[in-house]
């Protein structure tokens, strides 16, 4: 069962090189999400031989061009390849008059439905459930309304181990029961505990996407013990009080909110183009936070399913 991030693009406001603007791609047991949908984001999306049919979910920060300029592309490009079925955009206020005035002056009109859910920017809320995951939205500290969103797996149910059905001779009917917690009484009045019968069940994952954004330890409580956490690093610390006034952060400042939301791993990414080398961003985050990586255009990003206690 996948869970696992590829990285389409890493750089901010304008492409650098071998740097695309800002998008990824979340596999959760193969339901594809975008996260944000910078220029290039459908060629992206063509190189690295994703599925764009299998996108159902664009989840959008900020309206900031270089997050949603490539999205007129990518929605029309799939109407090219015979979508019908719907799609859902989460967005700060606004993206949907965008979108609109867009297509009425090019006289399109989509052949599926788009549906825009409008994203509240000033408080935390779930904006999308269904039977695997549950994707949360909370505010982001920018120069204009933005959002974060960290998406989290559903339990998963536990597993029965094979050998105790013919031990206990249990019947068909009582599996799903067991599965969902309960304990087992023997035809002979013995009861076995849930925890005999079944694995210790399997660890549900969890992604959180922070871009763009200042320093704001407000983000913290969202994305708690979150498996992989993706923040920005626009600059390196010397150029703090420029980050501050342009509501970008600094790799050290990611290092210490990783640090603080105790995450399994810290991606870096929205690099700013003054920067070659991305390694002293890296360097300076893992002061901070020592499990942290490079994000790179076009790698691939998975956390293992993994049981309790195990
Ligand atoms: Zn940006
Ligand atoms: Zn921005």
């Amino acid at each position: 069962m996948t869970f696992e991030l590829t990285i389409l693009g890493t750089s901010a406001a304008v492409p650098y090189h071998d740097r695309w603007l800002a998008g990824q791609v979340l596999n959760v047991q193969n339901k594809l999400i975008l996260f944000d949908c910078g220029e290039g984001t459908q060629f992206r999306i063509k190189a690295l031989k994703i599925k764009k049919s299998k996108i159902d979910i664009i989840c959008i920060s900020h309206l900031h061009g270089d997050h949603i300029f490539g999205l007129f592309g990518l929605l029309t490009s799939m109407a090219m390849e015979g979508r019908k079925h719907p799609l859902s955009i989460f967005a700060p206020k606004g993206l949907e008059d965008i979108v609109d005035i867009t297509f009425k002056n090019s006289a399109y009109i989509s052949p599926f439905p788009i549906e825009f859910t409008e994203v509240d920017t000033e408080n935390a809320a779930p904006v999308f459930e269904d039977k695997t995951l549950i994707i949360n939205a909370f505010p982001l500290s920018h120069r204009i309304p933005a959002t974060g969103y960290c998406v989290r797996e559903k339990p998963f149910p536990a597993n029965i181990i094979p050998e105790k059905i013919q031990e206990f001779d249990i019947p068909f009917d009582k599996i799903n029961a067991i599965k969902n917690g309960e304990n087992y009484l023997t035809t002979e009045g013995v009861l076995i505990p849930n925890s005999e019968l079944t694995y210790p069940p399997l660890k549900p994952r969890s992604y959180a996407y922070c871009s763009d954004t200042a320093y704001d330890e407000r983000i913290v409580p969202h994305i708690t013990g979150v498996d992989l956490l993706y923040h920005e690093s626009t600059f390196m610390h010397e150029m703090a009080a420029h980050a501050a006034l342009t509501g970008h952060s600094t790799a050290k400042q990611a290092g210490q909110i990783a640090h603080l939301a105790q995450v399994g791993q810290l991606i870096l990414g929205h690099y700013s183009s003054r920067y070659d080398n991305l390694d002293w961003l890296l360097n300076e985050a893992k002061i901070e936070f020592k499990n942290t990586v490079l994000g790179i255009d076009g790698n691939t990003y998975s956390v293992d399913l993994q049981r309790f206690n195990a």
